[in-house]
């Protein structure tokens, strides 16, 4: 902290007011703010975790219509709930979601719960998610602790505790507390969240027109940029995968869905060779090791090879390339046992990664034999 407890006191006083009164002007309106049903509260919650409003909103939309109560969701067919996920990442979501709707049509007699703990309790269900319904919901005094909060709080306050160590979380946690307006905690929720995402941005703070300005420390000190602080830096994974769509002869593809527990589970993919440092090319594919099993069980003729596509995640970055392939016999075999066949004009009924509906996007837009190079074997 950089400055006195007097100086503290004061702002823990006038930052709240403030806020409230910036509130007052800056309403973000948006489909799930004039609210009190906990359900489309907490969709809402669940599809903007880790994600930005503006990517989020069109998946609210949808979820909101095709299943307007918990009752609707909790019926729906798993497949159909990863499709109209498909896109928004982090799939985790859809399936905690999917599990919380059903064990409260289940074990709570379709009754969302209402009090902190009990909601703090459901699956998929963390401490700001549970403050957010928490108070937007049944307005109870809980205050929400996110990446908007910390940056807000760090700066404002001058608080250079690493926001990823417990100590750091214990201190926000407890400052977030302090500063909620108990008369109506789910505006004050709404304000701190809103005045994140519209004021105090990540790159380029609205600093000259904020009306915390004459008593904000980072503003102050100069250090705007160098708050919030972490201890750790984001380590990335790079992976390389290479996906080999293997056609038969009565025109469908061959799919499985990923179950490992890894990046997209319950998605549906290709036949998937990962490997350790690089892409295959069609000059290589043919050394992988299961390529050559394949080739000495199967008749494989291969169509194309494609360039490299790339997709970040927050905690990998993923290589691709897809290679296509005629496979002979239709029966499949131990060799392709987890693989079903599909006609290839359905596959848009599959969830499917982002990197391979953007491949075969880019194959319809462009056309096969423009956008691959033709090889091989
Ligand atoms: S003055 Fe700038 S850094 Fe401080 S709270 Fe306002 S927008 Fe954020």
């Amino acid at each position: 902290m950089l400055y006195s407890n007097t100086q503290f006191v004061r702002n823990v006083q006038e930052f709240t007011q403030q806020l409230m009164q910036w509130q007052g002007g800056n309403k973000r309106q948006l489909p799930w703010k004039n609210t009190t049903d906990a359900y489309i509260i907490w969709l809402s919650e669940v599809i903007l975790q880790q994600t930005r409003v503006e990517q989020g909103m069109p998946y609210f939309l949808k979820f909101a219509e095709r299943y307007p109560s918990v009752s609707h969701l909790a019926n729906a067919p798993d497949d159909e709930v990863m499709h109209l996920w498909e896109g928004l990442g982090y799939y985790s979501r859809a399936r905690n979601m999917l599990h919380t709707a059903r064990f409260i049509m289940k074990e709570l007699n379709g009754v969302f719960p209402q009090t902190y703990a009990e909601i703090r309790r459901l699956k998929g269900v963390g401490d700001y998610t549970a403050a957010a319904i928490a108070s937007f919901a049944f307005g109870l005094p809980y205050a929400v602790v996110d990446g908007n909060v910390y940056r807000v709080l760090s700066r404002y306050f001058g608080i250079d505790t690493p926001i990823d160590l417990p100590q750091g979380k214990k201190q926000f946690a407890q400052l977030a507390q302090q500063l909620l307006y108990t008369p109506n905690p789910g505006l004050y929720n709404q304000a701190i969240m809103d005045f994140g995402n519209l004021q105090c941005t990540p790159a380029k703070p609205n600093c000259s027109n904020c009306p915390l300005n004459g008593s904000c420390v980072a503003n102050a000190a100069g250090r705007i940029a160098a708050l919030p602080v972490k201890s750790k830096k984001l380590v990335r994974k790079t992976r390389f995968f290479n996906f080999l769509i293997l056609h038969t002869p009565s025109g469908g593809v061959l799919l499985r869905k990923r179950m490992a527990k890894d990046i997209w589970e319950n998605l549906y993919e290709f036949l998937l060779l990962e490997t350790d440092d690089q892409l295959l090319t069609h000059q290589t594919i043919g050394n992988h090791p299961f390529i050559k099993q394949l080739l000495n069980h199967y008749r494989l003729t291969f169509r194309s090879a494609s360039g490299m596509f790339k997709q970040q995640l927050t905690h990998q970055t993923i290589y691709a390339c897809f290679f296509e392939a005629d496979i002979a016999q239709p029966e499949f075999f131990t060799l392709l046992q987890h693989f079903f066949e599909i006609p290839e004009n359905e596959i848009n009924r599959y969830a499917l990664p982002k990197i391979i509906n953007t491949y075969l996007a880019n194959r319809k837009n462009d056309g096969a034999a423009q956008q691959l190079q033709l090889p091989l074997l």
